[in-house]
């Protein structure tokens, strides 16, 4: 078993790492305070290839590898959670599901704009009434002069604002309840209405919209087969449950870095703080913990970049990572004692960053159902509530 990443993966993780630290890590406090970053930041990610890394050249990517787009979250995360999860959405959510579910038309149409960041991507299936249990989702889309007339609303969709296409599920045969009956949709930024932006505790530099739509779309917008959108809507987050443990695994190693830079600095009684055996353990502790979330997170990138199955590495990455970096992100708080409280030192917005890793792209609470689902092979587990 070769550990060795390739030239080529290397290469992109130290592209994203030195842009990463010279243009954004700098500003992440201002623009958590500031709730957004600059528009000019995704040009730079686009100009730089940030934006389509394993999208095929001749869609307009930079033709790498998904293991390459991981690391290179990983270290935009590191740096600032919010740009992270924007270009998560962006590209596991958005682009790869396009390139992978369209028609050559739709992949025409839509994937260079996005792999060149000309556009950029949003992923909508939540409603007030349908978070982990999507699959109840009320959004119709009924047959109308040859398209569909898509109405309803959707909350909490991440880049809405930026105006970009939309990957929309909604339900195409009313008389299901339930995830079967629910299609998928390309929509333009055009074609649907912000109706809020929403205030969060943390991961501030992104921005998070509700949304609604009545739009009158062509026939050509379905997305895959008709009713099986769900299925589409399950693939793509196999996928950026990868992204999303990427991106705690980067806050997580931040968090790490600033604490044990501290540790070696702080004095109590006349000695470093790092020559305590309880802060010590604390940064054993914290340097285990990512390093066994990173080999999880690349267990499961490398099996999607394989074409392999990866729902359960995804699930356990995701799971894994997310609760470490909530667990150690507080850690780091408590090796800064009273600095690591305010807003002096970052690791406080780590903290508040890391929260929503153990939700968004499904709840820990959902990882344990795939997991369980997959390991014990019974479909049912998810149906029987306890
Ligand atoms: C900042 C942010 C960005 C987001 N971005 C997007 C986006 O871009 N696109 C998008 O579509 N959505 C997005 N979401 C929505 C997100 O994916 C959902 O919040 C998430 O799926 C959880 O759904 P919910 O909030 O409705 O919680 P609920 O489903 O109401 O769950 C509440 C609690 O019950 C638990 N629970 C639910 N069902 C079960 C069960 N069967 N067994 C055990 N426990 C259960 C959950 O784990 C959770 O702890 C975003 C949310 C936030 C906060």
């Amino acid at each position: 078993m070769d550990f060795e990443l390739t030239p080529e993966q290397r290469e992109i993780q130290a592209l994203a790492r030195e842009l990463a630290a010279a243009e954004i890590e700098p500003h992440a406090a201002e623009w958590d305070r500031a709730h957004g970053f600059p528009r000019a930041l995704l040009d730079r990610l686009a100009e730089t290839g940030l934006l389509g890394i394993c999208v095929p050249e001749e869609h307009g990517g930079a033709g790498a590898d998904f293991v390459s787009y991981i690391l290179a979250l990983e270290e935009l995360s590191r740096a600032d959670a919010g740009v992270g999860v924007t270009v998560a959405v962006h590209t596991s959510a958005c682009t790869l599901p396009l390139l992978a579910f369209g028609t050559a038309e739709q992949v025409d149409r839509f994937v260079p704009p996005l792999a060149r960041g000309e556009q950029i991507g949003c992923f909508a299936i939540t409603e007030p009434g349908a978070g982990s249990d999507a699959g109840a989702l009320r959004t119709s889309a009924e047959p109308e002069d040859g398209g569909w007339r898509i109405r309803g609303a959707k909350q909490w969709i991440t880049n809405a604002a930026f105006g970009g296409p939309l990957l929309l599920f909604a339900r195409t045969d009313p008389g299901t309840r339930t995830a079967r009956g629910v299609s998928a949709f390309v929509l333009e930024g055009s074609e649907v209405e912000i109706t809020r932006t929403e205030e969060k505790l943390g991961l501030n530099s992104s921005v998070t919209n509700d949304i609604a739509v009545d739009t009158l779309v062509p026939g050509d917008r379905l997305l895959g087969e008709l009713n099986h959108g769900f299925r589409i809507a399950m693939a793509t987050l196999d996928g950026g449950r990868i992204g999303i443990a990427a991106q705690a695994v980067g806050i997580a190693q931040a968090a790490y870095d600033v604490a044990r830079r501290y540790a070696l600095e702080r004095e109590t009684f006349g000695h470093r703080i790092a020559d305590y055996q309880a802060i010590q353990h604390k940064l054993a502790d914290m340097s285990m913990e990512i390093d066994a979330a990173r080999l999880l997170v690349l267990r499961a990138a490398w099996l999607k970049a394989e074409g392999r199955s990866h729902t359960e590495a995804g699930a356990k990455a995701k799971l894994f990572a997310s609760e470490m970096a909530r667990r150690q992100t507080a850690e780091a708080i408590q090796v800064l004692g009273g600095y690591g409280y305010t807003k002096e030192f970052p690791v406080e917005r780590y903290y508040r960053d890391a929260k929503i890793t153990e939700i968004y792209e499904g709840t820990s609470e959902i990882q344990r159902l795939v997991i369980a689902r997959s390991i014990l092979g019974r479909q049912e587990l998810v149906a029987t509530p306890s």
